[in-house]
């Protein structure tokens, strides 16, 4: 968000109610953070009262608790289990359904999602750069998935520079964070008195225009891009390289596989939390008359049980294969199929893991050097879940 800091602007604490006006009056359903259940997640707010304003989210391997922030800050917790993914990647939508007509002909037709344009309050450099990899898996040349990519046109990013990391936080090690670089329309850093604010597309600049903000100080910007600096500084957790993939695929019989197998419960739960994780299931749902039927798409995870069955028999078919092949698509072979790991160090699967598996200390484990070589991939372009 520095890049331009001619173009950085000052929106005062007492503010923030007319950004949520401004969006809400440009056609946006505001969805912010909200505590709910003691965690903060994403839903529709009009006020910016009901911003989680004062909390902090202390998070550990397993544990996830909504603490008081001493400084009040809007945006002190560093995130919640839900991420941008599920506003564009659905949890369970109809594709497509089919109906008898009065011919008895079987008709077809797309299901598109009726959603509104959205506004994100609050989205984190993680998610961003998150987002930027279901974009690279839904929106791929030739395979660009319609209700994704309608999804994802109506979204207006409001990103929230972190100045609180969770103890589980590592966004600094693969790169993704902790300051919003791009991606948003609109990217705020959060100072006692306020809010640095730089727009970083047309519609970001509209409501910029529109709030008609006094530009940033030279102090404001510096503070602002110090904050950055130290929270990236603050971050305890790592992960010991940007591209484990060769160190891993040699480590394929690793013993530390069966000691993690024996703790994991394949709940699922670290690939429902990951912003990145776009594992699916597609299910036929047919009415009982007969006459019509849905064609549903519903989030799957790689440790289910029916994950792996192919064609009469199971290729994942214990606890120690299925948490290899989670962990060897995110961060090898996601290599082969994005460019790039599939961690963004957001963290959330080492909070959410109900036994605290730590995706740091695993990666650390199991990339200890070994002598054989790493297989290459049939197809630069397969493999993967
Ligand atoms: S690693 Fe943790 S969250 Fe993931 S499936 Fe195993 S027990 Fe569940
Ligand atoms: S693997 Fe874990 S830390 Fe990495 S992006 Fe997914 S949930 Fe976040």
């Amino acid at each position: 968000m520095f890049s331009r800091p001619d173009q950085a602007q000052f929106l005062p604490l007492e503010q923030m109610q007319v950004l949520l006006q401004t969006l809400e009056a440009q056609g946006y359903q505001c969805q912010g953070p909200t505590p709910e259940n003691g965690a903060i997640v994403m839903r529709e707010i009009h006020s910016a009262n009901g911003l989680p304003r004062a909390l902090q989210a202390e998070q550990t391997p397993g544990h996830y608790r909504l603490t008081r922030d001493p400084r009040n800050r809007y945006f002190a917790w560093a995130n919640g289990p839900q991420a941008i993914k599920p506003h564009v990647f659905a949890a369970q939508e109809s594709l497509w359904q089919v109906r008898r007509d009065e011919q008895g002909k079987l008709q077809f037709e797309a299901v598109m999602p009726n959603v509104p344009p959205v506004a994100i309050i609050g989205v984190r450099a993680c998610d961003l750069a998150a987002l930027a990899l279901q974009d690279a898996q839904f929106l791929r040349e030739g395979r660009r998935d319609a209700q994704y990519a309608q999804r994802r046109e109506r979204l207006f990013l409001v990103a929230v520079q972190c100045a609180e990391p969770a103890a589980t936080c590592f966004c600094a090690s693969t790169g993704d964070g902790p300051t919003p670089t791009g991606g948003y329309d609109l990217s705020l850093a959060e100072l006692a008195e306020g809010f640095v604010i730089v727009s970083g597309s047309d519609k970001g600049q509209a409501v910029l225009d529109a709030l008609d903000l006094a530009p940033a100080t030279r102090e404001q910007i510096d503070a602002a891009r110090q904050q950055g600096q130290a929270t990236a500084a603050a971050q305890t957790r790592s992960l010991p390289g940007r591209n484990l993939r060769d160190t891993l695929m040699r480590n394929l019989e690793h013993p530390r596989w069966d000691e993690v197998a024996a703790r994991c419960l394949a709940c699922g739960n670290c690939t429902a939390v990951c912003p990145t994780c776009f594992c699916h299931a597609e299910v036929d749902v047919p009415a009982l008359d007969g006459e019509t039927s849905q064609h549903e798409r519903i989030w799957d995870s790689c440790f289910g049980e029916a994950h792996g069955h192919l064609h009469g028999f199971n290729v994942r078919s214990d606890i120690r294969s299925r948490y290899r092949q989670w962990l060897t698509h995110k961060l090898a072979t996601w290599h082969d199929q994005f460019g790039r790991s599939g961690c963004v160090g957001c963290g959330r699967c080492i909070a959410w893991c109900p036994v605290g598996i730590d995706l740091t200390e695993e990666a650390a484990a199991l990339t200890e050097l070994s002598d054989q070589p790493a297989p290459r991939p049939a197809s630069a372009s397969g493999g993967g879940e």
